[in-house]
């Protein structure tokens, strides 16, 4: 099944007031490419005022909490997050499961509070280096997939992003017969779990996606996306990612 496209920025903890300015090139680029989708997650403190610039573009974060409220300082909830005008929210990006030890339950619980919220939940998938030179990506993915996967959505709710931890900021990117091995995996294990929704279920790739790799990226069967990092950060570079998105639509 052909999925509609979605390019989603991570800008991790990047970004200021003044970033912000950056939305409103990325906006008109997703105006003019209106045939994927197109989103941003800057840092929480800034998801208010980026929504509130550019109030056509979409908004998301880049972790909630499990739980809706509570005692838990320093955590930010769905439910907040849905009041500040986040419509996605990236769930167990590899940064946070390594430096804040999240586990495959974690992540099932927080992507059930995006969904929960009517947040569209991006589960984060991917190996380490060890793991892919160990033979071992394929499983280390499904079993994330078995761990994190809220088994009621669907792809109106969720979407998957496969993001090999070794290509992250690294400018290494897999070759395109391993992004199309893994994503078909990843396809295969969506259906499992999720029955014929699993058809439905976007699959992004992630990890060092640039203007000069990404139409070569996005053109491999059952990759429907991208979670971009760095080169989400200025317009000049995700502009272009955009565009190399809505040319393989
Ligand atoms: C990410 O961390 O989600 C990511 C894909 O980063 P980068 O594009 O910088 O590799």
């Amino acid at each position: 099944m052909v999925l509609r496209k979605l390019v989603a920025g991570n800008w991790k903890m990047n970004g200021s007031l003044a970033a912000l300015g950056e939305l409103a090139a990325i906006r008109e680029a997703a105006d003019r490419n209106a045939s994927v989708d197109v989103a941003i997650c800057p840092p929480f403190t800034l998801i208010a005022a980026a929504v509130a610039s550019q109030p056509g573009l979409t908004i998301g974060a880049q972790d909630c909490h499990a739980d809706d409220k509570g005692a838990h300082t320093g955590c930010i909830s769905a439910v907040m997050l849905r009041e500040a005008g986040a419509k996605m929210v990236i769930v167990g990006h590899s940064e946070r499961r390594a430096d804040q030890h999240e586990t495959d339950a974690e992540v099932h619980a927080k992507a059930e509070a995006a969904i929960r919220n009517g947040q569209i939940a991006i589960v984060c998938v991917g190996e380490t280096e060890a793991e892919r030179d160990a033979g071992r990506a394929v499983a280390i993915v499904e079993g994330q997939l078995d761990g994190s996967i809220p088994r009621a959505a669907d792809g109106a709710q969720l979407v998957v992003a496969y993001e090999p931890v070794w290509a992250i900021g690294t400018g290494r990117t897999p070759s395109v017969a391993d992004v199309a091995e893994m994503h078909a995996a990843i396809r295969t294990k969506l259906v499992s779990l999720l029955g014929s929704a699993g058809t439905g279920v976007r699959i992004l790739y992630g990890g060092s996606v640039k203007p000069d790799n990404a139409r070569e990226l996005l053109s491999v069967a059952d990759v429907d996306g991208a979670l971009v990092g760095g080169a989400s950060l200025t317009a000049a570079q995700f502009v272009p990612i955009i565009e190399g998105a809505a040319a393989c639509a």
